[in-house]
């Protein structure tokens, strides 16, 4: 669990602010359509994706299935390499050990490469809290942290703002942190591009540590990989003396042969490039070159427990491309701040509720930060049922059961504001089990249809018709329209009239096409 996101309001409170924020929406709008179109023919290109994407599927659940063996396997190759390896049951776990870990080396500072899992954990904050200094060397993340802002997107932390805006970030902010941006800096992409890098360059040359991700950690061989298209990641990992690897476990892939996968499909869905511009990868320390001292901080943090839901769990397939964002119409409207966690849009709404529970009413809301088009489904290279796991989140929110959580299975208590769905899905569910009941009901709402509401009552029913009208029932239901149509036609028979398609009351759809039977 983050400290970093903490307090945060639901996801319906925080997207009702987000989407009124005009210069927001136009600003993630240009960018998920233009990685969309772009990622689309960079797939389009691979005649053989479906079968990439089942491979991709398969190695993940392959290694999931057998994860135990994986990482005692990736901790000894490791060990073999002169690395060493350090177990993070949760987010203190994993905080405290990178903390001793640069304190041990004597320095104060620290910079890094873009690593989700040291945002989920909120190692940055944990960091200052220890008087070291953190700083961020991917282009789009050293903008959300100059601006103290959070992160809104997994591959491009950044997409809430606009070029004028980022220039203005570095105006004021760089000169607090290090070099300070150029007086005359314009918003040209080259300009900004030229300010960070002689930025961060200050802060590469002098660092002595360094703390990182991984996209993928090879168990036969101890081998960690970074996928990134700057340049800057692998300043990161080669120029410090200590490198710090702070890698959630679901990143273990069994051989290197695996790599050929997800080498083809992470870059096409996440950038829409063939070939990502720089792939770097190290095992453990090398002499004469790279860092002399390295340590691979492996995070659990309720992946485990997420595991052990033989549903929820594909969402540990997930390499982060980042597509699903980019096509989620919710995700557009609403940006990456609302999912209030480290993870937004589609992933986000599906992992972040297992990894941290549902207890709070951030996490419990999560689920339904969706419509359930399936666009999310039909882009995941990794092939992940985004849907089906919303709605298996969404049940575990309103009836509550049986989870695991830090490896015991509990029963929960259904989350709090759900209680007149779970009464309507109740009583939908007796009704359709009753045919008799579900005619009188039928019946019933249309006799009365005319005193219907627009909009309907209670805190749930007011949260769901308030953006939405209800529909307007029919005169009459299918189920009368059809009884009245077989009497009319059985009767036409009796009479040798033939059907009596368009005969009084047959009012419904379909009526008076195909009349003959
Ligand atoms: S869920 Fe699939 S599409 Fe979304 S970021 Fe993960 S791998 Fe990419």
């Amino acid at each position: 669990m983050s400290g970093t996101y903490v307090g945060l309001p639901s996801f319906p409170r925080a997207a009702q602010d987000s989407t009124k924020d005009t210069r927001l929406r136009a600003n993630l709008t240009h960018a998920t359509h233009t990685i969309r179109a772009k990622r689309a023919a960079a797939v389009g290109e691979l005649a053989d994706w479906p079968a990439l994407r089942a491979a991709g599927a398969a190695i993940k659940d392959h290694t999931l299935r057998h994860l135990d063996h994986y990482l005692l396997q990736l901790e000894e190759a490791v060990t073999a390499a002169g690395g060493t390896v350090h177990w993070a049951a949760d987010a203190d776990d994993a905080n405290r050990i990178v903390t001793e870990l640069v304190r041990a080396t004597g320095e104060t500072e620290v910079v890094k490469v873009k690593s989700m899992a040291t945002q989920e954990i909120g190692l940055n904050e944990a960091l200052a809290e220890a008087g070291i200094h953190a700083y961020e060397t991917d282009l789009a993340e050293l903008i959300v942290q100059l601006g103290d802002d959070r992160p809104s997107h997994i591959l491009v932390p950044a997409i809430h703002k606009n070029r004028r805006e980022i220039r203005d970030i570095f105006t004021d902010a760089m000169g607090r942190w290090g070099r300070p941006a150029p007086q005359d800096l314009s918003d040209s992409p080259a300009e900004l591009a030229e300010a960070a890098r002689l930025h961060l360059r200050e802060k590469f040359l002098r660092a002595k540590v360094a703390v990182s991700g991984a996209n993928f950690m090879v168990a036969e061989t101890g081998t960690m990989v970074v996928l990134e298209s700057e340049g800057n990641g692998r300043m990161c990992l080669t120029l410090p003396e200590t490198l710090i690897s702070v890698v959630g476990i679901e990143k273990t892939v069994p051989s290197f042969r695996d790599l050929e996968v997800f080498l083809q499909t992470l870059p096409r869905s996440s950038t829409a490039e063939r070939m990502n511009p720089y792939t770097s990868m190290w095992t453990g320390t090398t002499d004469d070159d790279g860092p002399r001292t390295f340590h691979l901080v492996l995070l659990d943090n309720g992946r485990t427990d997420t595991l052990a839901d033989p549903t929820g769990r594909a969402a540990l397939r997930c390499i982060r491309c980042s597509a699903c964002l980019n096509v989620c119409p919710v995700y557009e409207r609403a940006g990456g701040h609302a999912y209030g966690s480290a993870y937004p849009g589609p992933i986000g709404a599906i992992l972040t509720p297992q990894l941290r529970g549902t207890a709070t009413e951030l996490d419990a809301s999560l689920p339904y930060a969706s419509s359930l088009c399936g666009a999310c489904y039909d882009v995941c290279p990794v092939a992940i049922d985004i849907p089906q796991i919303l709605v298996h989140l969404r049940e575990r929110v309103v009836q509550g059961g049986q989870v695991t959580l830090r490896g015991s299975r509990t029963t929960i208590k259904p989350a709090k504001g759900h209680a007149t769905e779970r009464a309507a899905m109740r009583a939908a569910r007796w009704t359709l089990d009753h045919p008799a009941a579900w005619r009188t009901t039928q019946k019933l709402a249309t006799r009365t249809r005319a005193l219907h509401p627009r909009h309907a009552p209670g805190h749930t029913g007011k949260a769901w018709s308030d953006s939405r009208d209800l529909p307007e029932l029919p005169a009459q239901s299918f189920r009368d329209w059809w009884q009245q149509r077989e009497r009319a036609a059985s009767a036409g028979k009796d009479t040798g009239k033939g059907p009596a398609a368009g005969g009084a009351g047959t009012t419904g759809p379909g009526v008076g096409e195909g009349g003959s039977r």
